[in-house]
C-alpha cells in the first residue's frame, strides 16, 4: 500500500494537515489514528468532557513519574485518543498565547514564526462571534463563541471584585493585550463542540483521496538510510509496512511524536542503545524541552447560587437539559471554566505571567481514576491559577522498544527557583480576590484546603500536596535552527533526516501563554501551508 502522504495521529493538528493536503485532489493522503471514531454525540456535546476524563476507551490516560517537587506524587496526563484527539476531549478553552511567546518562538531560529507571521493563520482558522477584526477571523472553519453571552451570574461577581482590588477588565483575551479579568472564548458553535474534527476533517472525510485509518497504531517511521519511505503500523492484528511517496508528517502529540522517532531511531543515543534500537540519526533534543502548565485550586462554599444547586436537584437537572436541548444553552453547552483571566504576579513585567480560572462550580476530580467527577452537595465555586511561561523542563523517553509501553513522562515541575516565586505570586493573587468585600460577602468559607494559606511555606506545600497538570503539554520535538536543541527546523522538518516532519503541539519552542489548542491548530495550518508551497516551488 502506497500514500503521498501519511499523516501519524488525527487529533487537533493531523485533522487539519488531512483536509489541507487532500484538498487540491492532487495527492493521496493516508490519516492513521490510534483511537476510534469520534461520532458519539458524547464527543460533541461540550458536557462530554466530564465523561471523557478517565474514560479509557478515547483517553490514553498516562500519568507522570513521581515529581521530586511534588512529594513525590506522579501526575495525571490525559490524552485523546480518538479522531480529533485532545481536541476533541478538551475543555475548549479558546485562547492563542501572547504577542512574545511567538516573539521567543521566531528568535529561537524560527523568524517564520514571529507574532506577525502567525496572527493570519490565527484569524484563516476562526469563525469569531465579532465577525473579522484586526485581530480575529470571521470565515475560518473553527467556531468560537463568547461564553460571556451565557457564563453564570456568580461569574459577575469575580469581575467585580477584580475591578475592586484594582486589577483591569478584559473583553477579549486574544486581542491587544490578554491583560485582565474577564470571562473566555470557547470553540463551540451553536451548543457543539467545534474541533479540528468535526470541522475540518468533517468536510474532507467523503474525498476519494483521504483514507483514514482508525484502531491504528504506527509503531515506528521506516527510513532507507536517512530518508523516510513510510511507517511500521499495527492494525486489527496485522502488522505491515506502507508506504509514503512524498513524506511522513508525525502528528501524535507532544508524548507520542517523540516516542514514535525514538522507536524509529531517531534521538538521543543513550536512550536507543538502552532500548536495543538501531541509531537512523543520532537527535539529542528528541523527548527533551518537555513544557506544561502545572495548576492549583482553592474551593469555596458560597452563599449564592451556583451550578453546584442546578446539578444537585432533579429539577436543576432537568432545566439544564432541557435548556441544552431547546436552546442549546446552560452548561451542557459551555465550559466550567467559564471566568479568568491573565495578570502580573509582579509588576514590574512586561506581559502577565498569572492565568487565573474562576469556574461556577465546586467539584473535586477523583483521585481513583474512576468517571466519578460529582459537584459538591453545596453552592460552591472555586479559583485556580497556573504560572503562563514555566522554565522548568522536562522530558519524555520510552520505557521499552514497544509502542505500546507508557513513556516514562518527567516534567520536573517547580525545578527553577523562577517558578516556586510564580507559585507564590499567584496563589497571593487569589487570595487578594477572595479578600475583596464583593467576594466576602458572597463566600461562606474556604472548603479546600481548609485552613488558612498564612505563610509562603504553607502555600508552597500546598501547591506541591494539590497541583496538578492543566494539561498543556508541548515541546518535545521543539522547532529550532540548532540541532542539538532542536528537533525539527522551521518548515518542521526533521534534522538530519528527509521526508519527515513533525507537526503538532510537540514543536512548540516554548509554551505558549494560556491554552494551547489554538495554537496547535495555527501550527498544522501554517506546517500544510508550507507543504503544499513546496510543492508548489518544486
Ligand atoms: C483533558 C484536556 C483538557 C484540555 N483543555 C484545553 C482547553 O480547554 N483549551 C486548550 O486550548 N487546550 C486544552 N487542552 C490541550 C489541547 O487539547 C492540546 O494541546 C492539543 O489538543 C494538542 O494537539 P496535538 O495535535 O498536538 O495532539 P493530540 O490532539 O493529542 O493528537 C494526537 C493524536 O495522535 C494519536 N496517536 C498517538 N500515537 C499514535 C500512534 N502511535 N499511532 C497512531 N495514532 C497515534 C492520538 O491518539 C491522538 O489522537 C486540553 C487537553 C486535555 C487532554
Amino acid at each position: 500500500m502506497n500514500f503521498d502522504y501519511i499523516i501519524v495521529g488525527g487529533g487537533s493538528a493531523g485533522c487539519i494537515l488531512a483536509d489541507k493536503l487532500s484538498s487540491s485532489g492532487k495527492h493521496t493522503v493516508l490519516l492513521i489514528e490510534a483511537g476510534g471514531s469520534d461520532a458519539s454525540l458524547w464527543y460533541k456535546v461540550p458536557i462530554g468532557y466530564a465523561k471523557s476524563y478517565y474514560d479509557p476507551k478515547v483517553n490514553w490516560m498516562f500519568y507522570s513519574e513521581p515529581e521530586a517537587q511534588l512529594n513525590n506524587r506522579s501526575v495525571y496526563c490525559p490524552r485523546g485518543k480518538i479522531l480529533g484527539g485532545s481536541g476533541a476531549i478538551n475543555a475548549m478553552i479558546y485562547v492563542r498565547g501572547f504577542k512574545n511567546d511567538f516573539a521567543d518562538w521566531a528568535s529561537n531560529g524560527n523568524p517564520l514564526w514571529s507574532y506577525d507571521q502567525v496572527l493570519p493563520f490565527f484569524k484563516q482558522l476562526e469563525t469569531h462571534a465579532s465577525g473579522e477584526t484586526e485581530y480575529h477571523g470571521g470565515s475560518g472553519p473553527i467556531k468560537i463563541t463568547q461564553m460571556k453571552d451565557g457564563a453564570h451570574p456568580i461569574c459577575n461577581q469575580y469581575l467585580a471584585a477584580c475591578n475592586e482590588i484594582g486589577l483591569p477588565l478584559n473583553d477579549d483575551f486574544n486581542g491587544e493585550t490578554p491583560l485582565g479579568a474577564g470571562i473566555y472564548d470557547i470553540n463551540v458553535n451553536n451548543g457543539y463542540r467545534s474541533s479540528s474534527n468535526y470541522e475540518f476533517l468533517a468536510k474532507a472525510r467523503n474525498r476519494s483521496n483521504l483514507s483514514i485509518k482508525l484502531n491504528t497504531i504506527v509503531n515506528k517511521v521506516n527510513f532507507n538510510g536517512k530518508q523516510a519511505v513510510g511507517v511500521n503500523i499495527t492494525s486489527m492484528g496485522k502488522i505491515e509496512d506502507i508506504t509514503a511517496n512524498c513524506e511522513v508528517i508525525l502528528s501524535a502529540g507532544a508524548v507520542h511524536s517523540p516516542m514514535i522517532l525514538q522507536l524509529s531511531g531517531v534521538g538521543p543515543r543513550e536512550l536507543l542503545a538502552k532500548h536495543n534500537i538501531d541509531i537512523v540519526h543520532e537527535l539529542d533534543a528528541v523527548g527533551k524541552n518537555l513544557q506544561d502548565h502545572i495548576c492549583a485550586s482553592l474551593y469555596y462554599e458560597a452563599n449564592v447560587k451556583t451550578l453546584n444547586d442546578d446539578l444537585n436537584s432533579l429539577w436543576g437537572k432537568a432545566k439544564t437539559a432541557l435548556n441544552y436541548l431547546f436552546f442549546k444553552k446552560g452548561l451542557f453547552a459551555l465550559s466550567v471554566n467559564q471566568a479568568g483571566g491573565f495578570f502580573k504576579g509582579d509588576t514590574n513585567l512586561s506581559d502577565p505571567n498569572i492565568q487565573l480560572y474562576f469556574n461556577p462550580l465546586s467539584y473535586q476530580i477523583p483521585k481513583d481514576g474512576s468517571n466519578n467527577l460529582k459537584p459538591e452537595p453545596y453552592s460552591g465555586f472555586l479559583l485556580a491559577f497556573n504560572p503562563c511561561r514555566p522554565t522548568s523542563r522536562g522530558t519524555i523517553e520510552i520505557s521499552a522498544n514497544d509502542p505500546l509501553a507508557k513513556p516514562f513522562i518527567r516534567p520536573n515541575y517547580l525545578t527553577t527557583a523562577h517558578d516556586q516565586n510564580e507559585v507564590l505570586q499567584g496563589t497571593k493573587l487569589m487570595l487578594k480576590i477572595m479578600k475583596s468585600q464583593t467576594m466576602q460577602k458572597i463566600t461562606v468559607r474556604q472548603t479546600v484546603p481548609d485552613y488558612p494559606l498564612n505563610t509562603d511555606a504553607e502555600i508552597i506545600d500546598y501547591f506541591k500536596n494539590n497541583s496538578g497538570s492543566i494539561y498543556h503539554l508541548c515541546g518535545t520535538c521543539a522547532m529550532g535552527d540548532n540541532p542539538n536543541t532542536s528537533v525539527v527546523d522551521q518548515y518542521l522538518r526533521v534534522h538530519g533526516v528527509s521526508n519527515l516532519r513533525v507537526i503538532d503541539s510537540s514543536i512548540f519552542p516554548n509554551v505558549t501563554s494560556g491554552n494551547t489548542n489554538a495554537s496547535t491548530m495555527m501550527v498544522a495550518l501554517r506546517g500544510a501551508d508550507m507543504i503544499v508551497n513546496s510543492e508548489k516551488m518544486q
